[in-house]
């Protein structure tokens, strides 16, 4: 579903990789096109048609790139344009959301902290919790407080809720370093009380191989721009993985450059899409940053099918052609010498191998 904007090129860049790593391993992909977003509603009315919604449901995984036109934002309501409709329907169910925020060695200049914070490179997983806590508890809203007018916010979380997120942040742990850093604020809030009781239960009764620490999530902002190749796997809340996710997303130089995940228990396809938007700014120029979305191909490959070695040879190609020293624009720097959206999906594709 490439949706709108730089969505377009991307996706196509993406389906390449995907091709060609189905192609050297000996996979075969069917992929079906599905029309969300503007293109949508150019079409059918709807940034969200119902055959896209039975396509999704047919499918062993969604490869999104991405929606928004703010160009035409102004005719239509908040309520019916494509951010709400299309990305929440499509998210609805799925309650862990992947980020990883990877510095590659080679665009350690890139990163707005001291290179020699970030010398080694950064590779952190955040899984944040999507569907529970602050951003959905109710009682929420206008609320008289004494006589005084105010507003409402309720945190919620029920130990299954936490459960199932923390074995999502262990088993993501236990295919990394063995690592997993447990983020709450357990000395003021009585949710992240119940989360750490949960988390440390799951991570003794199930994940006996795994390292779990657990640090307030005050503190993880610091850390995070501290030292952030102390990090392995972060497990946290809905709200706290929100902020923490965007900081992290910073040290790795470019928007470009991310991937995500939303994964659910099977009974929703899972949603993988490039962090950024649709960037109408460079939309049909080439300059688009292809890597995020090739990556997140990888992340398909990984989380929705299970095929680790195709992922890591997609990763393992994006890798080798940073340090061949192919740059798009963002992250090309300061008289470097960038190539396109398409030529860096060729570099790429040059050296995916079995
Ligand atoms: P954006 O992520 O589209 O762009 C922010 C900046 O980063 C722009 O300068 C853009 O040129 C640059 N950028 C983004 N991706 C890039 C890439 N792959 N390569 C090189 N440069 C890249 O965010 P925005 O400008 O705030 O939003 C534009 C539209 O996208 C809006 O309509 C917004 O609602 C929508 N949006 C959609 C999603 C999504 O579909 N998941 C996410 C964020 C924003």
């Amino acid at each position: 579903m490439p949706g709108d904007g730089i969505g377009v090129e991307v996706i196509a860049e993406g389906r390449r990789a995907l091709d060609r790593v189905a192609q050297v391993c000996g996979r075969e992909f069917v992929f079906t096109d599905a029309l969300v977003g503007w293109a949508a509603i150019t079409a059918t009315g709807t940034a969200l048609p119902d055959d896209t919604i039975r396509i999704c449901r047919d499918s062993d995984a969604i490869f999104f790139g991405a929606v928004g036109d703010p160009a035409r934002d102004a005719s239509l309501p908040p309520s019916r344009r494509p951010e709400p409709v299309a990305l929440l329907g499509l998210r609805k169910g799925l309650y862990a959301n992947l980020r990883p925020a990877i510095l590659n060695p080679a665009l350690v200049g890139l990163c707005p902290l001291r290179p020699e914070l970030v010398q080694g490179g950064i590779d952190i997983l955040i899984v944040r919790e999507l569907t529970g806590g602050l951003y959905y508890g109710q009682p929420k809203g206008p609320h008289d407080i004494g006589g005084v007018p105010g507003a409402v916010d309720t945190m919620v979380y029920t130990v299954p809720e936490i459960e199932r997120i923390a074995r999502v942040g262990f088993a993501a742990a236990q295919k990394r370093s063995g690592r997993l850093c447990s983020v709450d604020k357990a000395n003021i809030l009585a949710c992240s009380q119940l989360w750490r009781e949960v988390v440390t239960r799951v991570g003794r009764d199930e994940f006996p191989d795994v390292q779990l620490s657990h640090m307030y999530v005050d503190n993880c902002a610091m850390q995070l721009i501290r030292n952030p190749g102390a990090f392995d796997v972060i497990v946290t809340e809905n709200t706290f993985g929100d902020i923490l996710s965007d900081e992290a997303s910073m040290l790795a130089g470019s928007l470009g450059m991310l991937p995500s995940a939303c994964l659910g228990d099977g009974d929703v396809t899972p949603f993988f899409e490039p962090i950024h938007g649709s960037a109408p700014d460079i939309a049909g120029k080439g300059l688009a940053n292809p890597i995020a979305t090739i990556l997140t191909g990888a992340m398909l490959l990984r989380h929705a099918l299970g095929w680790t070695v195709e992922a890591a040879a997609i990763e393992h190609a994006v890798e080798e052609t940073l340090k061949a020293g192919y740059r798009t624009a963002d992250i090309a720097g300061p008289g470097g010498s960038p190539i396109s959206t398409s030529e860096m999906g060729n570099q790429i594709l040059a050296r995916i191998s079995a």
